[in-house]
């Protein structure tokens, strides 16, 4: 059993479970281990080691012992030794965290040749050739990836030592070409460094353990963590594991392969594979690779022992693998597996699949899709009309249509970004450098490498729109040009269409149209129709578990008639917030100034009469739209300044008028002291929300008399209407009761003048924090509450909501201050927590008050659960979240 004090851990005695402590690669070459698969004995560092040396710059004292008993155990098992001059043991030096960050991190390969195991390799191997070219890319790697030397410079000699042959290939250098390759590897090191190229085997494994180490801070996985909401804490462990050879002779072979197509989700056996090659050759994209099931050609056997393993390994992990493996002389090794990324369509149909094969539950088949995957099927897609010049094909490598300028690298793509102009990222193939301009593009173009190749994997993750392999194209990254036959076909800056979905490309701007599951979504396709696709069905079937599932209710923020109707062919089950606001702008807008100019109490009695019949008419028909669904609407809220002309305009304007001698209106000198006297420094924290409504007398009573007087006409047509008033902005139980007092006025008046009783509820936002601390208080004149954590994140943080996101976020970001904008997803800790005292307070007075939240947090995944684990009624979010909702407010009971 394991050692728990050691920071080293042999494959043997790790599982699929460790993953935080020996990366999801280390914990899935200890499962298959224990599986009994074919694994080369080696063992993995752990995070924690990793963890130890960020916190101290050092490694733990007992580290390196531990290292030389752990590699001891290897050599045993093996019955060769690291460094020995007549066999030698080499290893692999990978990097591999509990959250996969593809192509992010180091490797080196071939750790322990130096000048004299080399040639124990090459008489072992019975090829020199061979033992020189492992040496010259242990060279190249160390060089790179732990000395920091610029690629190229290798790249350069490999280059010159092929034009100088007139070769094309690395293959046809011969034991002469590589002899030569080698030395001017080791002067390259040797110049940059400063030092001869370490020859000690064991010196060569604790700097190559240690760059892995670094690499977990370096920049581009920085971004990447950044961009993928991952803990910049976590940190990586490092597998060290004895080297097979795919690049031995023509009975090795190294590939990738995916127990289902990752693309489409449909079963079957997919990958790519070399023979005579290194791991890296394939997913690197250098070398053109053929698809997995033809190595049954090549190597009947070994395939079918594949096969097997691959339906194993199906059946262990219950989903989706992904396996890396080589042959080495004819017999085969499992160099990784894993839990296989996918396409969002893929992650629906996969599931569903699942359930049919009867290998998981519906249960099961919910939590394995998520929000964030269906959000990606609601992209559009090239519409089937029109014209268009298909110039080239590559591989459907991660799903989307994509139209945008051509851009050459990442720098180019930030740069159009930045000017809000989509562009395309074509490049021959992407190494971890182009994250940048993989993170801004619309799509990814390149015209080598497969499905597994470092683009497809990264654009999938990403959700980018992504074609590979378009070997047609001649991409010139140096002339700024792509061409087929020689012929210039686009320039930086032209129009390009991608296909993800079919791996086309097309010259100029397709047309799009919406995707076949957003047109279900929105209730226009039957998800039970015979002709229905299979993702649709996919997709249904998944929601209708989630609806079934869940224990909160979906509402949707709505202003118009429009968007009630949308959000409820959504799936809404009401609509959380209607924020009135808009009903003032347009050109009602000169009926608020003369709100703000009446100079009493009738002149603005008379403005009120006149606004009263618009706003009946819009709550008319919003409650139309509902059809007896609830309707919780909001009294005005924002400052009236936004309603009235801009004071610095406005005094620019006056100026210019008296200097040319023009005499001011009566009006328009009225407009410009009212605009002075209500000008305020900070209107997000003035007159707003509730105080708006007790300091206009009237204002709020006339809105409370539309929304009755509407429910009135709608409930005499024989129709339903359910509704709900809100006052916003709240912080005192007084000034609720002062609104309520007004409202409860209205209701009697309305009452009498129709005659029958009124149904209304009345209920407040929380959405400062001192509502939330006095939630009980506030609850003895509240029927429900509703969180506006949009203005609670605002207050409680003292981030200003309309400037931060364009301000200091960006460095806070950066940082690592803030992984992601508590705008964008709650804070659970410091917002949160207010929300979870406003929810308890709230209910010790009122046990069972009804409670929402209607903040933009309402639509995100994260934060939905997190609502839900607090014990809300309902989430609110707009119309287009609502499905995303459904998903999540079901996945979150699980
Ligand atoms: C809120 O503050 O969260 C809210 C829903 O109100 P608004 O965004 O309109 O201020
Ligand atoms: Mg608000």
């Amino acid at each position: 059993s394991p050692d728990p004090t050691s920071y080293v851990r042999p494959f043997r005695e790790g599982s699929k479970d460790d993953k935080q402590l020996l990366g999801g690669k280390g914990a899935n070459l200890a499962e298959m281990t224990r599986l009994g698969l074919p694994v080369p004995p080696g063992f993995t560092i752990t995070t924690d080691a990793c963890r130890y040396y960020m916190a101290h710059g050092e490694n733990p004292a007992e580290l390196d012992a531990q290292v030389d008993a752990a590699l001891e155990d290897v050599e045993r098992e093996i019955g060769r030794r690291f460094g020995d001059v007549a066999d030698p043991l080499l290893v692999s030096v990978r990097s591999g965290s509990a959250v996969s960050m593809p192509g992010m991190m180091e490797t080196v390969l071939n750790v322990g040749l130096n000048d004299e195991t080399l040639t124990g390799l090459a008489r072992k191997s019975g090829s020199a050739r061979f033992a020189l070219d492992s040496y010259r890319r242990l060279l190249q790697m160390f060089g790179r990836t732990v000395q920091d030397i610029d690629a190229d410079r290798f790249e350069h000699v490999l280059d010159r030592a092929k034009a100088d042959k007139g070769v094309a290939s690395d293959i046809e250098l011969d034991e002469k070409d590589l002899e030569a390759v080698v030395e001017e590897f080791k002067a390259i090191i040797e110049a940059e460094t400063g030092a001869p190229f370490p020859q000690d085997p064991r010196e060569q494994l604790r700097q190559s353990i240690r760059a892995v180490f670094d690499s977990w801070g370096a920049p581009r996985a920085v971004i990447y963590r950044n961009a993928e909401r991952i803990s910049h804490d976590l940190g990586t462990a490092v597998n060290v594991c004895s080297m097979v050879f795919g690049n031995l002779d023509d009975d090795s072979a190294t590939g990738v392969g995916f127990t289902r197509d990752p693309a489409t989700g449909a079963t079957g056996v997919y990958g790519d594979f070399l023979v005579n090659a290194q791991g890296e050759d394939v997913v690197a994209g250098i070398r053109n690779t053929r698809p997995l099931p033809e190595l049954g050609d090549v190597m009947p056997e070994v395939y079918a022992e594949l096969s097997g393993i691959m339906d194993t390994l199906e059946k262990h992990y219950r989903d989706l693998c992904d396996i890396e493996f080589t042959v080495e002389s004819g017999k085969l090794w499992m160099l990784q597996t894993r839990v296989g990324k996918r396409t969002a369509a893929a992650a629906f149909r996969i599931a569903t699949t699942l359930i049919d094969e009867g290998v998981i539950d519906e249960d099961e088949a919910l939590r394995r899709v998520s929000g964030e995957l269906l959000t990606r099927l609601m992209f559009p897609r090239f519409s089937d009309e029109g014209e268009r010049e298909l110039v080239a094909r590559g591989m459907n490598a991660s799903p989307g249509a994509a139209v945008g300028q051509v851009a050459f690298d990442s720098e180019a793509v930030v740069a159009k970004a930045a000017e809000g102009v989509p562009t395309i990222l074509v490049r021959r193939e992407t190494n971890p450098d182009d994250l940048a301009g993989m993170l801004s593009a619309a799509g990814v173009l390149t015209s080598r490498g497969g499905k597994t190749s470092h683009a497809a994997v990264v654009a999938r993750g990403l959700g980018r729109t992504c074609v590979c392999g378009a070997e047609a194209l001649e991409i010139d990254e140096k002339e700024r040009v792509i061409r087929i036959g020689g012929e210039v076909i686009a320039r930086e800056g032209d129009v390009l269409s991608i296909d993800g979905t079919s791996g086309e490309v097309f010259r100029g701007e397709v047309p799009v149209v919406p995707s076949e599951v957003a047109q279900y979504l929105a209730g226009e396709v039957d998800g039970d129709a015979e002709d229905a696709t299979d993702l649709v069905r996919s997709v249904h079937r998944i929601m209708g578990v989630a609806d079934r599932t869940r224990r909160m209710q979906v509402r949707a923020n709505a202003d118009t008639p429009e968007d009630a109707a949308r959000a409820r062919a959504m799936g809404a089950q009401g609509i959380g917030l209607v924020r009135t606001e808009h009903m003032f702008l347009g050109d009602r807008r000169h009926h608020v100034e003369d709100l703000v100019l009446a100079a009493d109490g009738d002149e603005r009695q008379a403005v009120l009469d006149r606004l009263l019949p618009m706003q009946r008419e819009d709550f008319r028909q919003i409650m139309e739209a509902m059809g007896g669904l609830p309707i919780t609407i909001r009294l005005l809220d924002p400052p009236l300044h936004e309603f009235l002309p801009d004071l610095t305009e406005l005094m620019v304007k006056a100026a210019r008028a008296d200097d040319a001698g023009v005499q001011r209106t009566e009006r328009e000198q009225k407009v410009l002291d009212a605009v002075r006297r209500m000008h305020e420094q900070n209107p997000m924290l003035g007159l707003r929300g509730v105080r708006l409504g007790l300091t206009i007398p009237g204002l709020y009573g006339m809105q409370a008399r539309a929304i009755l007087e509407a429910q009135a006409q709608v409930l005499a047509a024989g129709g339903e209407a359910k509704v709900e008033i809100m006052v916003p902005l709240v912080s005192s139980i007084r000034e609720l009761r002062e609104i309520r007092r007004e409202i409860d006025e209205v209701r009697e008046a309305v009452e009498k003048e129709t005659g029958s009783a009124v149904e209304v509820h009345i209920g407040t936002m929380i959405e400062l924090p001192r509502a939330a601390l006095r939630a009980d208080e506030i609850a003895e004149d509240a029927e429900f509450f509703s969180f506006g954590t949009n203005d609670l994140t605002q207050t409680t943080w003292g981030f200003s909501r309309d400037d931060v996101e364009a301000g200091f976020f960006f460095t806070y970001k950066d940082r690592g201050i803030l992984l992601i904008s508590p705008f964008e997803s709650i804070d659970q800790y410091g917002v949160g927590e207010l929300v979870r005292i406003g929810a308890e307070r709230g209910r010790s007075t009122k046990p069972g008050l009804k409670l929402g939240v209607c903040g933009e947090h309402g639509g995100d995944p994260d934060s939905i659960h997190f609502f839900n684990s607090v014990g809300l009624d309902y989430v609110s979010c707009s119309p287009f979240r609502v499905p995303v909702a459904r998903l999540e407010a079901g996945r979150a009971t699980l």
